[in-house]
């Protein structure tokens, strides 16, 4: 059973119903967001009763936006392990490091939360043809679901992204367009399918429930360190979707009276040549200009323009974070360091979480003591090819 009651322009708070399909808000193209009746659900949910249900995001069932539960469509995604990294805290002279490893997740990628649920929503609107716009990652998970629920996937990608992230969509029976240009380019050849055949567009965003998705590593840290939350958290930034996600999650556990109102620094990590949301946070402006010429190892982070931008910076502010960008090669070596002292095989993006750590460390921005998580956000396996001449 779900509390949902209603969406809201995470914007200009123009409300609408929840059981229509709906992308953007019509009034001023922003982002909407799922609301619940927490309320209700403070009484009705009891946080002891969630550490004996299964160990998917589907534990958290009340506050996500599926009614019928026939129409989940699940993989196992979620509840992934938060590692104490008490090997690569000894060399960072830090006790206190946690890595929260999403690349143990279904399709290599924390994108298989986003995509689990907004696909499992679409399914249960009636919707059966999908299109997304995609820099790797997504389209993967996109298309996983979409299969799993008997769906047609139209899926956009770079021609340049690396040849795993074509191949999985393949492989679970995606049609792939591959266009020459950035996530960007992709979005407008992927709307016109949107606008002539009526696919039902999942960018990021741009329809209301993947961020339900991957608020549930909000929750899921918030249990899995007692119902408590960190001091710090890294998160490598693209559409910024975990990172508004997470902190919407922080938000409605304090209403659930599951934590206190005490929150993360929340820390935004970017890639040198592609860092709109670190520009925007230093110039205190409210919304990100796109960035030209997006160049980055990280696919993840090759995002030059987000439609979240002002809730990203949002949330940078109100909680006391900051940004930061990095060259690849940092990002690489940070890699390195993750696998050979605990053993994971992570992607760039999560190797730039720990390279920010070290940055923002000796900096003295982070003291010591503090409970620090580091987001690695996939798998290493579909980045092969930075390892082959290392
Ligand atoms: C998509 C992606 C990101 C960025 O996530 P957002 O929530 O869009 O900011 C980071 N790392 C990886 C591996 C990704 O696939």
């Amino acid at each position: 059973m779900t509390y949902l009651s209603h969406l809201e322009c995470g914007y200009c708070g123009k409300t609408y119903e929840a059981d229509a399909v709906w992308n953007l808000c019509t009034q001023c193209r922003k982002p909407l967001l799922a609301r619940y009746d927490l309320k209700a659900a403070r009484k009705g949910v009891d946080r002891e009763a969630i550490a004996r249900r299964e160990h998917t995001l589907w534990r958290y069932a009340e506050l996500l936006p599926i009614r019928d539960a026939a129409k989940r469509l699940s993989l196992g995604e979620g509840f992934t392990p938060l590692v104490h990294a008490r090997r690569l805290g000894a060399v960072m002279r830090h006790e206190h490091l946690y890595i929260k490893d999403e690349g143990l997740n279904p399709t290599g990628s924390f994108k298989a939360r986003g995509l689990g649920v907004a696909v499992s929503r679409a399914h249960e609107l009636g919707i059966t043809e999908l299109s997304i716009p995609s820099a790797g990652n997504a389209a993967g998970a996109m298309s996983a679901y979409a299969a799993l629920g008997g769906m047609k996937a139209h899926v956009f990608m770079p021609s340049d992204v690396p040849p795993p992230f074509i191949a999985e969509c393949r492989a679970v029976g995606a049609e792939v367009t591959l266009v020459d240009g950035l996530i960007t380019d992709c979005g407008k050849a992927a709307a016109e399918g949107v606008q002539q055949f009526g696919r039902f567009d999942c960018s990021t965003l741009k329809e209301p429930y993947r961020i339900e998705g991957k608020k549930t590593m909000g929750y899921e840290l918030a249990e899995q360190f007692g119902w408590a939350l960190p001091d710090v958290i890294v998160y490598p930034t693209g559409g910024g979707t975990g990172l508004i996600g997470m902190w919407k999650a922080f938000a409605e556990m304090e209403a659930l009276g599951w934590i206190d109102s005490k929150r993360p620094r929340m820390v935004c990590v970017q890639r040198e040549g592609c860092a709109p949301m670190v520009r925007a946070f230093e110039e205190n402006a409210e919304f990100a200009r796109p960035w030209e010429d997006a160049k980055t190892v990280a696919v993840g982070l090759r995002v030059p323009a987000a439609v979240g931008d002002f809730l990203i910076l949002r949330v940078l502010r109100e909680s006391g974070g900051t940004a930061v960008s990095l060259p690849d090669e940092e990002m690489i070596i940070g890699s390195m360091l993750i696998g050979r002292t605990e053993g994971i095989f992570v992607c760039p993006e999560g190797g730039a979480t720990l390279a920010a750590f070290q940055r923002l460390r000796k900096q003295g921005w982070i003291g010591d003591g503090e409970r620090v998580v580091l987001l690695n956000t996939g798998s290493g396996y579909k980045y092969y090819h930075l390892w082959k001449d290392r």
